[in-house]
């Protein structure tokens, strides 16, 4: 999963990309980068790291443009290197054009193999290049009839931004299974992963971009075209579950109302436990913790002190590392914990070795029970999509029955939230048409038997 940011037609659009880049930071940490439109063409800078870390204020002395487009970046396809970092960059018969991407494209294997025939050579090992080398060799009139020609050709999920000379240009997948929003600043408009960046930087929300919509901005101007319709809608349940900013809205609501309404539902769903406190795994589950505490009357207390200088341990890359963080940023509150019968909400299992640490850790400080409940389905099927889910078999649930995973856990009870009152959570009105593929293996786009395999099989 990554962040993307753009804002046009702003004198300090560099600067007001940092801060949108910042905000958006939860969504990518491995690295981040910023392309301008300049008085000299399109420029670009990126880096390893946090946008802190690659970013200096002296830069934006000379780093400075009409518009800009930046990205955080987490790595599900291609290695995490600087290579990889994006925007990624072109110079084609388009002209120049600085490329941001968010989601995973799940053909994209099968064109790259197709254009290394045709000719084409890679500088990268993302999945996003692609869309380059196809704008590059079938263009159309103008750039964005060539961005809206090539779309079509991509499987799986998407936001795009693209910079040329004199344009700002938003794309989302036609399920809008990755997020997109509008928004606008003076006579500034913004793209955004998520509402809080358009917020932060002192915007207004508009709109989301639809699904299957592209979004030209030029000489202030804004013009919208359809360029696909799927069957269904299907935005990424997890958004609301576990990787958006609380301040975000989605569906015509803030995430923190969604996971406080995941808190009274697995209340509702578990009447009669008794326990003496309630408690969230920090980030997601706090707010799970405080709706549950609400509407069971259960005091809250805050069992874990969190480091937060420390990485959120489900997008580090690599296991090891998640392992470590997970631990080093956790650690219990003796006196909340001691003697006491805990009810403890995280936001998903997913291997369940995390968990298992923390219970671990909240027995050895003197807890007497934890009841375990998890804010979201078991999860039985991978994510092609962009989200970090490891192999099927990797998958806690596609091996042990509740039983089973609540004994690998040593939790005292287990409880997961049913699909109905999740989607009840995160839906708002008629908005409730989601992707829950991690939890039902519907997969609302075409998934190859191949990739299925490779993927599942590693
Ligand atoms: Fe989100 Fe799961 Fe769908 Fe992936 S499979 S897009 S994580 S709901």
């Amino acid at each position: 999963m990554c962040g993307i940011f753009g804002i046009s037609d702003n004198k300090d659009s560099s600067k007001l990309t940092y801060v949108g880049l910042f905000t958006l930071q939860h969504r990518g940490q491995e690295s981040a980068g910023m392309a301008i439109d300049s008085k000299n063409g399109i420029q670009y800078y990126n880096g390893m790291g946090l946008v802190s870390e690659v970013f200096s204020n002296d830069m934006f002395q000379s780093f400075r443009g009409s518009s800009a487009i930046g990205h955080v970046r987490y790595s599900t396809t291609g290695s995490s290197n600087v290579n990889n970092a994006q925007p990624l960059f072109f110079n084609s018969y388009l002209g120049q054009t600085a490329i941001a991407h968010n989601g995973n494209l799940t053909n994209a294997d099968a064109l790259r193999a197709k254009l290394q025939k045709q000719g084409a050579i890679f500088q990268t090992s993302t999945d996003s290049e692609v869309i380059i080398h196809l704008m590059a060799k079938y263009h159309g009139r103008t750039i964005e009839d060539t961005i809206a020609d090539n779309l079509h050709k991509l499987e799986g999920a998407y936001s795009f931004l693209f910079l040329a000379p004199g344009k700002l240009i938003g794309a989302r997948d036609p399920n809008g299974i990755r997020t997109l929003f509008l928004g606008k600043l003076g006579k500034s408009y913004i793209l955004s992963s998520e509402t809080c960046a358009i917020e932060v930087v002192g915007g207004k929300v508009v709109r989301e971009v639809e699904p299957g919509e592209i979004v030209v901005i030029e000489k202030g101007k804004i013009k919208f075209k359809k360029f696909a319709k799927a069957k269904e809608t299907a935005r990424c349940v997890f958004e609301q579950v576990y990787f958006a900013r609380p301040d975000s809205v989605f569906s015509g609501r803030t995430v923190q109302s969604a996971r406080y309404d995941i808190g009274r539902l697995l209340a509702k769903e578990i009447k009669n436990v008794k326990a003496d406190i309630v408690s969230g795994v920090p980030d997601s589950g706090t707010a799970y913790a405080l709706g549950f505490s609400e509407e069971s009357g259960l005091p809250y207390k805050t069992v874990f002190m969190r480091n937060r200088y420390t990485g959120r341990s489900f997008i580090q890359p690599d296991q090891k590392l998640r392992e470590f963080t997970a631990h080093l940023k956790l650690a219990p509150i003796r006196d909340a914990i001691k003697g006491k019968t805990i009810i403890l909400i995280d936001d998903s299992l997913v291997r369940g070795t995390t968990s298992k640490k923390i219970i671990g850790n909240l027995k050895k400080a003197g807890a007497k029970k934890i009841i375990m409940l998890i804010g979201s389905p078991p999860i039985t099927n991978s994510c092609y999509y962009g989200i970090d889910t490891p192999t099927r078999k990797e998958l806690i649930a596609t091996k042990l029955k509740i039983e089973g995973i609540r004994k690998f856990i040593n939790a005292d009870a287990l409880h997961y939230l049913s699909l109905e009152n999740l989607i009840k959570a995160c839906g708002y009105g008629k908005d409730k048409d989601f992707c829950t593929a991690c939890f039902t293996g519907k997969y609302p786009t075409k998934v190859s038997k191949l990739q299925t395999k490779t993927v599942n099989d590693k």
